[in-house]
C-alpha cells in the first residue's frame, strides 16, 4: 500500500478515540448549543408536561434531497419531538411522513452499538474499537502491500454529511493511497451529473424551488414527485398560474393522475419524444433564436439531427398518437415559462445521459433557462447527493475538479498543504467497474459506508456472489442488520442523522445544517470520527490534523471551492461563523462567493443559475448534444414476455428501508407484503387476481409477490417497488455508457401464479 500506512502513527490514537467517545456521549453538539433558539415558541399547542420542550433548534431532514427544515424540540438538551419549520424556505411548514418520523428510527433495537468482527466460527461478534480498527487497517495495509493500491476500494454515500464524505474521500485517496472509490449516488444522479457537465460545462442544476410555483407549464419526465418528492409536489400545488402539468411516464403514477396531460410512452422512448418536440419547435418557429445564437453551440447540427424525428416517427417509437405528441408540444410552446423536471425514469437508463440532454436541449431552444419558472431541472435523490457530487472526492476531485488534470491536482494540493504526488493521477473506476474488478480478483478489500448494495445494487445475485471474492469487506452503518452488514468481515457502528453535525446540500443547491440532538447508542461513533481514527491507525493521521471538526472541514471545502462554479467562500460573511450564517439564513444556495457576499442579490432566499446566459464551458456557451437512441438491451420475448418497471412504492418508504421499516407509523402507511402491479389483461391471461401470489422471474433470478391488478401499468408491463429486498434479483447489469449509472427500470420477466404463504 502507499507509504503512509507503513509509517508509525504520529498522532495520539488513544487520545483521539477518547475524544470521539466523549463527543458522541455528550447530549448535544456544539452547534446545537450555539444555535438553539429562544425557548417557548414552538407552536405545539398543549403538550403533556413530560414531553414539553424547553428549547428548539432547526435541522435539515436526513432522508431525501428536498432538504426540508425541521424544528427539533429539546428537553434537557435532547430531542423529544419535531415539527416542520414554517419559516424554512424549502418546505414552508410542511413535511412528509418520513420527516415526521425522523427521530423514531433512531431508537430501533438493531442499531449497531459495538464494532463487530467475524470470528473463527464465522460469526460476527462484538469487539472494542481498538481491535476492530487495528484489524481493519492492518488487513487493508497487507492487501495493499501484496497486491498494490488498486486492490483496495471504498463505496461512499449520499447519506452522510458533506464534511464526513469529504474526509472519507481525503483519507482514502490521499492518506491510504486508494485510487478507486465511488458512491451510491452513481445509482441515482450520475446521469444528471454527466449530462450537465457535458452540456453546461459543470454539474449545475439551475433551478430553485420557487420555479415550481412560477412555471406555467411543468413537464415531469420519469418523475413521480407526488410520492418521491412530496414536498416539492406541494410547491407545485401552491402554483397560482393554473399551470399545464405534463407527465411523461409509461406508468399512470400518482403524479400522472394529477396531470393536465399524461403521455404514457413506451418504455425508454423519451429521448425520441424530445427530439420530436425539438423538430416541432424548429418547424413551428418556437425557437428563441436570439438566446440560441448568443448562448449555445451546435444549433445547426442539432436542427439537422432532429429533422428525422417527424411526428409520425415519434408516434411509432413512443406508442403515443400523433395528436398527443402535437398537443403536448403545443402546450409547451404556448407557455411563457415552461420548466422540465426529470429524475430516475431518465437517469436510470441505458441511454440516460443523451435523454437528459434531449430535455436540456429543448429548454435551451426555447430560451427556457435562467428565468423564473423555467429550467432543465434534475431532481436529486438522497439528502446529500449534491454534496457527494461536489465534495466526496470519489470519481471527481474536490469541487468538480479532475484527477487527470495536473493543474487541478496542484491547486488541490496547495489548498490542502499536501504533496501533489499524493493525489492519484487517474480517475477512479465507477461503481460497477469496482465490482467487476472484485469479480476479476483485482479489488480484494472493500470499505462500504452508509449504503446497502446487497439490497440496492442491480442484479443482486451477481453482487452477492462477489462476497466470496473479497478478502475483506468492511461495512460502516447505523444498523448492523442491513443485508450488506450481514455479509461483512468487520462492522463499524456509526452515529446517525440527529446524532452528529455537518451540512447537507439539497436538490436546489441549498446547503443546510444537521445538528446533534441525541446521543448515539452504545459505542457508535460519528462517521467523521471513524474516518479520523482510521487515518490515525493507518499512520497518516498527521495529514488530517486540520480536519479536526466538521466546521473546520467546511472551512477547508470553502477554500477548495474558491473560483469554482460552486464557490461558497462568502458563507460566514458578516456572521460569527459559516454555520451560524447557514442557520440564520435558512440554508444558502451555491454559489455564494466572497465577492458580493452580503449584497441584496446574493442574499435572495431563492436564486437560480444562468440568469446572465453564461454557461461554464470556455466561451460561456451551452452545447446541444445528441445521439441516435438505441433499443433497451433486454426486450421482452417468448420466454420472458413482460417488461418490468421498478420505482418508489410510497412516500413512507425510503430506498432499502433500512430506516423506514423501523418506524411503526411508517410501516402502517405502506403495503406489508411485496407486490407486483399487473394489467387486468395480463392478469386474466395468467389467471391471477389481486392478493394472489405470483412468481416473477428474469434471466437472473426470481421472487414471489402478491399480484395487484391495476390499469396503472400498461398491458405488457409490470411494476415492482424497489424497496423489496428481492426486486433487484430481477434487474439487469446494464449501464449508461457515459454516466455509468445502472439501468434499473427495464428488463424482461415472466410471471406465473404461485402460492402465497
Ligand atoms: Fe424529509 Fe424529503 Fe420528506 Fe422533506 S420530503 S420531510 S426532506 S423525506
Amino acid at each position: 500500500m502507499s507509504a503512509p500506512i507503513a509509517e508509525k502513527p504520529r498522532v495520539d490514537v488513544a487520545g483521539l478515540l477518547d475524544r470521539a467517545k466523549r463527543l458522541i456521549h455528550a447530549k448535544e453538539g456544539w452547534m446545537t448549543r450555539q444555535l438553539v433558539r429562544t425557548p417557548g415558541k414552538f407552536g405545539l399547542g398543549q403538550v403533556p408536561a413530560k414531553f414539553a420542550p424547553d428549547a428548539t433548534t432547526k435541522a435539515v431532514c436526513g432522508f431525501c434531497s428536498t432538504g426540508c427544515g425541521l424544528n427539533v424540540h429539546l428537553q434537557g438538551g435532547e430531542a423529544v419531538s419535531l415539527t416542520p419549520a414554517t419559516e424554512y424556505p424549502v418546505n414552508l411548514g410542511m413535511a412528509c411522513p418520513k420527516g415526521w418520523e425522523a427521530l423514531a428510527v433512531l431508537d430501533a433495537p438493531d442499531r449497531a452499538t459495538s464494532p463487530l468482527m467475524r470470528d473463527a466460527a464465522g460469526e460476527l461478534v462484538p469487539v472494542d474499537w481498538d481491535t476492530a480498527l487495528t484489524d481493519m487497517v492492518g488487513r487493508i495495509g497487507k492487501i495493499g502491500d501484496e497486491h498494490g493500491r488498486d486492490a483496495v476500494a471504498f463505496l461512499s454515500t449520499g447519506q452522510i454529511a458533506v464534511e464526513e464524505m469529504a474526509l472519507l474521500g481525503a483519507v482514502a485517496k490521499f492518506g491510504l493511497g486508494m485510487v478507486h472509490g465511488d458512491g451510491n449516488t452513481r445509482q441515482c444522479m450520475a446521469t444528471a451529473v454527466t449530462a450537465y457537465k457535458q452540456s453546461f460545462g459543470f454539474d449545475a442544476p439551475p433551478y430553485t424551488y420557487a420555479d415550481y410555483e412560477q412555471s406555467d407549464c411543468l413537464v415531469f419526465v420519469g418523475a413521480n414527485p407526488c410520492i418521491a418528492h412530496p414536498i416539492m409536489w406541494e410547491r407545485v400545488l401552491r402554483n397560482q398560474k393554473s399551470p399545464e402539468i405534463l407527465v411523461v411516464d409509461p406508468r399512470t403514477t400518482e403524479t400522472a393522475t394529477n396531470a393536465t396531460l399524461h403521455l404514457p410512452i413506451a418504455s425508454k422512448s423519451d429521448q425520441a419524444l424530445f427530439y420530436g418536440f425539438a423538430k416541432l419547435a424548429i418547424d413551428g418557429g418556437h425557437v428563441d433564436k436570439e438566446f440560441v445564437a448568443a448562448h449555445t453551440d451546435g444549433y445547426a447540427d442539432y436542427a439537422d439531427f432532429v429533422a428525422a424525428y417527424d411526428v409520425a416517427r415519434v408516434a411509432v417509437e413512443t406508442g403515443l398518437s400523433e395528436q398527443t405528441v402535437r398537443d403536448a408540444a403545443e402546450r409547451i410552446f404556448a407557455a411563457s415559462a415552461p420548466s422540465f423536471w426529470w429524475t430516475m425514469g431518465v437517469n436510470q437508463s441505458h441511454q440516460g445521459t443523451r435523454t437528459a440532454q434531449a430535455i436540456i436541449n429543448l429548454a435551451l431552444l426555447l430560451g427556457a433557462i435562467g428565468r423564473p419558472g423555467t429550467g432543465a431541472n434534475s431532481i436529486t435523490g438522497q439528502c446529500n447527493a449534491m454534496g457527494s457530487r461536489l465534495f466526496s472526492n470519489t470519481t471527481a476531485l474536490f469541487a468538480g475538479r479532475s484527477f487527470e488534470s495536473e493543474r487541478d491536482r496542484r491547486e488541490t494540493a496547495s489548498v490542502l498543504g499536501i504533496s501533489a504526488e499524493t493525489i492519484p493521477d487517474r480517475p477512479s473506476y465507477a461503481y460497477h467497474e469496482i465490482l467487476e474488478a472484485v469479480e476479476r480478483g483485482e479489488v480484494k478489500a472493500l470499505w462500504v459506508v452508509a449504503t446497502n448494495p446487497a439490497h440496492s445494487w442491480i442484479d443482486q445475485n451477481r453482487f452477492r456472489r462477489l462476497r466470496d471474492k473479497l478478502d475483506l469487506l468492511v461495512v460502516q452503518d447505523m444498523y448492523d442488520s442491513t443485508e450488506t452488514a450481514r455479509l461483512a468481515d468487520i462492522v463499524l457502528p456509526a452515529a446517525a442523522w440527529g446524532e452528529k453535525e455537518g451540512t447537507f446540500i439539497n436538490s436546489e443547491r441549498r446547503i443546510g445544517l444537521l445538528k446533534k440532538v441525541k446521543r448515539a447508542p452504545g459505542q457508535a461513533l460519528t462517521d467523521f470520527d471513524i474516518f479520523r481514527l482510521v487515518a490515525a491507525y493507518a499512520g497518516c493521521g498527521h495529514m488530517f490534523e486540520a480536519w479536526d471538526s466538521p466546521e473546520a472541514v467546511f472551512g477547508i471545502l470553502q477554500k477548495l471551492s474558491a473560483g469554482r462554479p460552486c464557490d461558497v467562500t462568502g458563507i460566514g460573511h458578516g456572521h460569527e461563523s459559516p454555520y451560524r450564517h447557514l442557520d440564520e439564513a435558512g440554508g444558502i444556495q451555491w454559489p455564494y462567493p466572497a465577492a458580493g457576499a452580503g449584497s441584496a442579490a446574493q442574499d435572495e432566499t431563492e436564486r437560480r443559475l444562468f440568469e446572465d446566459g453564461k454557461f461554464y464551458h470556455p466561451g460561456g456557451r451551452a452545447r446541444l448534444i445528441s445521439e441516435a437512441p438505441s433499443p433497451s438491451p433486454e426486450q421482452p420475448d417468448g420466454d420472458f414476455p413482460l417488461l418490468l418497471l421498478t420505482g418508489r412504492g410510497s412516500a413512507s418508504q425510503w430506498h432499502t428501508q433500512t430506516r423506514t421499516k423501523k418506524s411503526a407509523v411508517l410501516r402502517k402507511l405502506y403495503p406489508a407484503d411485496a407486490y407486483l402491479e399487473i394489467h387486468p389483461d395480463d392478469a386474466a391471461r395468467l389467471g391471477v387476481r389481486t392478493g394472489e401470489g405470483v412468481a416473477v422471474a428474469s434471466r437472473r433470478g426470481e421472487l414471489t409477490a402478491k399480484a395487484f391488478v391495476t390499469r396503472n401499468v400498461a398491458p405488457g408491463h409490470v411494476f415492482a417497488p424497489m424497496h423489496d429486498e428481492h426486486t433487484n434479483k430481477l434487474t439487469n447489469w446494464v449501464f449508461d455508457p457515459y454516466s455509468k449509472q445502472p439501468s434499473y427500470k427495464s428488463c424482461a420477466v415472466r410471471v406465473a401464479p404461485a402460492d402465497w404463504g
